[in-house]
């Protein structure tokens, strides 16, 4: 394990405080990973809680003079390994930077430090009724510098797109130890680079973010929320255009498959039935209503939907909830999903593909799988309405993490060529972190991989943030060669 040396860990004190820095076991393993669990040693040097940007700025000096790599870190729920430190660097964590700064309900938008949680920040536009539209089930505690690093999407990207669209304004503080203020509330402001843009989604390899500017909407008047049992995708999909048909407002467009049902049961502790019997997939879907009064005529115009499409044999059963409670209760059996996998070392594939060659890719997907990995159970959901699904294998009880984690790499590589060969990319919203980036190349060209290269290097010459992540591993060292 490496340790920080002397001179280092007195510089940072003097920088943070002496409760801002830790060398402690406990918060070495606890800050050292976040929830991917890829085998990797997690072996940072030290972890920082820095409480301004100024005493960011100071960490980040000093760490570029020691040579010693950072990780920013922000909540901890990535799904791809990116806030994991494996081999002596800095953790430096926002979660003393929450403050939410300033809000300006005529305009719009929030300012926040990065550290505030994504349900903080909904909270607070909620507070002068506006709407921060991202929303994910990990939104109590990820952070929106870490969902701006992530791009993250969630469950309304089909009706409000990923972080990308709400980030107005960023504060960045660069390797250098400079602040780059990029973009702000203006809302016409053309000047040249867009490089607010390049920070989103550059998972904490390009710079620390400590502040945003976030725009916000008006919320819905209501909502209507139902779930059908559907057969299979390709049902789904059929749904999806009667769906987009209609003229009604979809704002989500989920699903889920009957393992995810019995998983979702076994970690509430329930033994009874999922919400519908015996379906083999279900889809969440809710729609916006933009006046309350609108309801009756939006539940009439869903319900003679869903009748067309059971004449057809698409859907075998729907439920509608008729209560925000009821809204709630349908929306857990989706949210819930992911927790209750979590204890069996989920290893997931995110993947987005154009929604209509989803039921050819799902099929080519489980038939691999038999073949292949015949002992691992899987289990499929994911924002069918984006093209964009999560497929998750368990890990087997009696196989140890390594044995699940090289034979899962394995397999990966035969389904991301799938995910090429039909359009698709293999991170649709996770982002690459460790788990994907010698799989990268599935989506991004050569070429593409040089020009981010070249960025990298031009914002961060010395490799100083999150070494190791989003880009390809160097190739292996041929002996004698
Ligand atoms: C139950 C569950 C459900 C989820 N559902 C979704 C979903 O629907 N959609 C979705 O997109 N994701 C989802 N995720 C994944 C995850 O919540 C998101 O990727 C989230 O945006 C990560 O935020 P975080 O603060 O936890 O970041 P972390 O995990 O701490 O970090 C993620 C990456 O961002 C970098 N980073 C963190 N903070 C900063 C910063 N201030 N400056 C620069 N870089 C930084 C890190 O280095 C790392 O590379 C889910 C996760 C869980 C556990």
């Amino acid at each position: 394990v490496s340790r920080l040396s002397p001179a280092l860990e007195a510089e940072l004190r003097a920088a943070l405080g002496d409760d801002g820095l830790s060398l402690d076991e406990h918060d070495l393993a606890h800050y050292g990973t976040d929830r991917c669990r890829g085998g990797w040693p997690v072996a940072p040097a030290a972890v920082a809680r820095p409480r301004n940007v100024t005493a960011v700025q100071a960490v980040v000096r000093a760490c570029a003079r020691a040579a010693v790599p950072i990780v920013p870190s922000g909540g901890r729920t990535g799904l791809a390994g990116g806030a994991t430190a494996t081999a002596g660097e800095l953790v430096l964590s926002l979660e003393r930077m929450r403050r939410i700064l300033e809000v300006d309900a005529i305009a719009g938008w929030l300012r926040c430090e990065a550290g505030a949680t994504v349900q903080a920040v909904r909270d607070a536009a909620a507070a002068v009724e506006l709407l921060y539209p991202i929303d994910f089930a990990s939104k109590g505690s990820a952070q929106i510098g870490g969902s701006i690093a992530t791009n993250a999407g969630g469950v309304n990207v089909l009706r409000y797109g990923m972080t990308r669209q709400w980030v107005m304004g960023l504060r960045v503080v660069l390797a250098s130890g400079e602040i780059l203020d990029v973009g702000g509330p203006l809302v016409k402001n053309n000047t040249g680079y867009d490089l607010r843009q390049l920070f989103v989604g550059s998972e904490g390899t390009l710079g620390v973010v400590v502040e945003a500017v976030l725009a916000l909407t008006r919320p819905p008047a209501g909502r209507i929320v139902a779930l059908a049992g559907t057969s299979d995708e390709a049902a789904i999909v059929r749904l999806f255009a009667r769906v987009r048909a209609s003229g009604l407002v979809c704002s989500a467009f989920e699903c889920f498959d009957a393992a995810s049902v019995r998983h979702v049961l076994a970690h509430r502790g329930q033994t009874g039935r999922g919400p519908l019997a015996a379906a083999a997939q279900h889809v969440l879907v809710e729609f916006e209503l933009a006046h309350e009064d609108q309801g009756e005529a939006a539940l009439e115009r869903l319900t003679d939907l869903f009748a067309a499409a059971e004449t057809d044999g698409d859907v075998a059963d729907v439920a509608v909830a008729r209560t925000p409670a009821q809204q709630t209760a349908l929306w857990a059996w989706r949210e819930e999903i992911s927790e209750s996998l979590h204890g069996r070392d989920p290893h997931k594939a995110d993947v987005a593909l154009p929604i209509s060659v989803v039921p050819d890719f799902v099929r080519r997907w489980r038939a691999a799988l038999e073949e292949h990995l015949p002992e691992v159970e899987a289990v499929c959901f994911g924002h069918i309405g984006d093209g964009n699904l999560h497929l998750n294998l368990l890990r087997p009880a009696a196989w140890p993490l390594d044995r699940f984690v090289a034979r899962c790499a394995e397999f990966d590589e035969s389904v991301y060529a799938l995910v090429e060969e039909l359009g698709g990319s293999i991170s649709a919203e996770h982002g690459i972190g460790l788990l994907k980036r010698a799989h990268v190349h599935h989506t991004r060209s050569a070429v593409d991989l040089e020009v981010m290269r070249r960025v990298k290097h031009a914002l961060d010459p010395s490799g100083l943030f999150n070494p190791g992540k989003l880009f390809p591993p160097p190739p292996p060292r041929v002996p004698g060669a």
